[in-house]
């Protein structure tokens, strides 16, 4: 909160301009709804409806306005255009037992949305004002919640730069929206795994650099390399770094590896937040669920109540992996994230090899599996678990 403070200050100086204001909502409802249809393709079907909010350094922000989703309007030399203060959360509603809509640990997207817009001199919101304000729109358009098991509504939280001049400067003026889409399971390939191409050439992230934000620059420098590795047949690459091949994440998600150890417990292995790694919201409840088992806590579904698991964030090398692979001891690697929740790695090609894991043939290890079920389960209501599923009552 210090820090928000600093910024609000180098924002706004000593005038007082206007706070994220849920009480100004202002809502217009679509005239001709559009028929409810499965998304094809992820994030091609939107919903209605979309949140859209100014923010303009002498008045600060805008009433916040819901209305038909449609184009924006923006002038051409806007700084997101140019220099990309550009960033983005990604978050779900599920449908809860009774019909209802839930969230998942929505105030943790919140906080990072705003550690984000602070990393590229956004200016700061009211994170509990925007909430209530996404539980609004997904209230409007709750329809479109699919209520077929594994699928959800994809929420998109946007915050742009919109400063119209070409100098090289923070944007002092910015737009905020929301936009929502439903999903079904995010990788065709889901039940036996997805292949990653081991990259270090290229890198996603580096010490000091933005990895460890949801900014959308991070993303376009993917696009290439990732191209290259599917026309090698991989589905994602797994970004190294550093001379020793240093895993740091497999595409766009948070990576995990499931380790025998000769006492017969295993190592649940995944790297650390030092920056170059993005704080993912289904990392730390892998972590913490993990933790819960082995406290006795909580007993995660078809492992044995005995099975102690350890939870290391420690630095892993694809040396390290390949020789536990030798020995038979990689049991399990997936990839974590809200839009997967948890995908099992089939193969990683590294140094012309690859590198063949037990999900190549059966899916889902064990591990993965009671992750993927337990969240399920807590994101959907079936399960209360600490305060992590909330409804969009506000
Ligand atoms: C969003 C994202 C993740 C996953 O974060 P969640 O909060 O679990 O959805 C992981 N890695 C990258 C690079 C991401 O952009």
């Amino acid at each position: 909160m210090a820090i928000e403070k600093n910024v609000l200050s180098l924002f706004n100086g000593d005038s007082h301009v206007a706070e994220l204001d849920t009480s100004k909502l202002i809502i217009t409802l679509a005239k001709n709804l559009k028929p409810v249809t499965e998304d094809v393709q992820f994030g091609e079907t939107k919903t209605d409806h979309m949140l859209v909010i100014n923010y303009e350094p002498e008045t600060g922000w805008s009433a916040p306005e819901i209305k038909p989703y449609g184009p924006i309007s923006l002038d051409p030399a806007s700084s997101c255009f140019q220099y990309c203060p550009n960033v983005f959360e990604g978050m779900k509603a599920y449908l809860g037992p009774n019909g209802e809509a839930r969230l998942f640990r929505p105030k943790k997207n919140m906080e990072r949305l705003a550690r984000s817009a602070e990393r590229v001199a956004l200016p700061p919101f009211d994170t509990e004002a925007l909430l209530i304000l996404i539980k609004r729109l997904v209230t409007i358009d709750a329809r479109w919640i699919p209520a077929r098991p594994g699928h959800s509504l994809y929420i998109r939280p946007t915050i742009i730069g919109t400063r119209s001049a070409l100098g090289v400067a923070a944007s002092d003026s910015a737009m905020m929206y929301v936009i929502m889409t439903p999903t079904g399971p995010y990788f065709k390939t889901d039940a036996k795994g997805i292949s990653l191409l081991a990259v270090g050439s290229t890198v996603r992230s580096w010490p000091g650099g933005t990895g460890g934000h949801k900014l959308g620059l991070n993303y376009a420098p993917g696009f290439l390399p990732q191209r290259i590795a599917a026309k090698q047949g991989y589905s994602q690459i797994l970004w190294l770094l550093g001379d020793d091949h240093k895993i740091t994440e497999a595409g766009a998600m948070n990576f995990f590896v499931v380790v025998q150890r000769d006492d017969g417990d295993l190592d649940i292995i995944t790297p650390p937040l030092d920056g170059t790694i993005l704080p993912g919201l289904t990392r730390l409840s892998c972590l913490a669920l993990l933790d819960a088992h082995t406290a006795h806590r909580t007993v995660l579904p078809n492992l044995p109540p005995t099975l102690r698991l350890h939870t290391h964030e420690r630095p892993l090398t694809m040396p390290e992996l390949a020789a536990w692979s030798a020995e038979g001891k990689l049991l399990e690697a997936f990839g974590v994230g809200t839009a997967v929740a948890v995908a099992p790695v089939g193969r990683i090609g590294w140094e012309g090899k690859d590198l063949v894991l037990p999900s190549e043939n059966r899916g889902l290890g064990d591990v993965g599996r009671a992750l993927l079920d337990r969240i399920l389960d807590i994101q959907t209501g079936k399960v209360a678990w600490e305060d992590w599923s909330e409804t969009c009552d506000v």
